[in-house]
């Protein structure tokens, strides 16, 4: 008997590739399911991938919550070791930067996680849904993407899901990985991968029913406010601080980092979106070795939102100052 072909299960969540006119409002609003998705791509029937359907949210993207994308990894887990070959997330794009990430850090598996989405609402020319969620399919169904952890497929890049940024509000090449480029092209409806980077084992999902534990994202600026960290840090269980750029902040705030770095995890990253935070260059204070020197831990090249979800799953997961330090120095 002929093995069977790969087959793939797509999780339908909502966002702008979901989205129809919404007769209240008067603009477009998430009304299509996954099973609408699928049925816009008629290319589906030709490439021999078995595609099966989950809905799983029907939200803008804004509206996902960390628990849900700790439920659908779930989800997604249990669909791959149902056999599924890999697995495509439709999504808005709005927190795709973040959400891929997570579901990066929590996938322990070969099997390709694919997120993708579309910058054009179906009821626009040139909608770019239908021939992402194509790319994405032929994307988790083929070898050349074991291994790689989640991916993000736009405008027929790969990016992983560790670097990719909305870089844009409206463009359909929005998805970019400032720094480094994306790690593979779809050529022929075939994933091409440039060059594979090691990855990172996978973290515990926290425990079901959990609170998420409150992080803040703090970016430094001109003429920053302690009193306004200070404020919010009160209610916090870490804070991501988007320095300056090679990790620097005012000597004004350096006494609340300090404070809170003794009470809670402060994460060092920049706010200038690629490179490096570094270490050992400036020495001035609110510069990088003055801050490391005070606890905050290097957020590396991690940018802060990717920093924030970081920190919050291993807070959740009860992990201390020196598993997190640990954490973000293995990238
Ligand atoms: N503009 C967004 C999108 O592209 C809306 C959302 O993130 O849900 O889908």
């Amino acid at each position: 008997m002929a093995s069977p072909g790969p087959r793939v299960v797509v999780f339908s969540t909502g966002g702008t590739i979901a989205m129809g006119r919404s007769a209240g409002s008067g603009g477009v609003a998430p009304s299509l399911t996954g099973a609408d998705l699928v049925a816009a791509v008629p290319q589906l029937a030709e490439i021999g991938v078995d595609v099966e359907v989950r809905d799983f949210r029907q939200v803008p993207s804004a509206s996902l919550t960390f628990a849900d994308v700790v439920e659908l990894a779930g989800e997604i887990r249990r669909a791959l070791d149902g056999g599924a070959t890999g697995a495509v997330v439709t999504q808005g794009t709005d927190t795709i930067e973040e959400t891929s990430y997570l579901l990066d850090l929590l996938h322990g598996g070969d099997e390709p996680v694919i997120v993708t989405g579309a910058m054009r609402n179906p009821t626009m020319a040139g909608a770019d849904g239908p021939a992402n969620l194509l790319a994405a399919i032929q994307s988790a169904a083929s070898p050349v993407t074991r291994g790689l952890g989640c991916l993000v497929v736009f405008a027929d890049e790969l990016q992983l899901a560790r670097t990719v940024r909305k870089t844009h509000t409206t463009s359909i090449a929005a998805f970019t990985s400032p720094g480094s480029g994306p790690i593979g092209f779809l050529r022929e409806g075939q994933p091409q991968i440039a060059a594979a980077p090691p990855r990172r084992p996978a973290l515990p999902a926290p425990p079901p029913g959990k609170a998420a534990p409150r992080i803040a994202l703090h970016t430094a600026t001109l003429g920053d406010d302690p009193a306004l960290l200070e404020a919010v840090a009160g209610l916090a269980d870490g804070v991501v601080v988007a320095a300056l750029g090679a990790g620097h902040v005012s000597a004004a705030m350096v006494p609340v980092l300090a404070g809170l770095a003794r009470r809670i995890p402060v994460v060092l990253t920049s706010r200038t979106g690629a490179g490096p935070v570094l270490s050992a260059t400036y020495g001035f204070p609110g510069s990088e070795s003055d801050l490391l020197g005070r606890r905050l831990i290097s957020g590396g090249t991690l940018h802060p939102l990717k920093a924030r979800i970081l920190l919050q799953l291993l807070v959740a997961g009860g992990a201390g100052h020196a598993a997190i330090a640990e954490a973000f120095a293995a990238g």
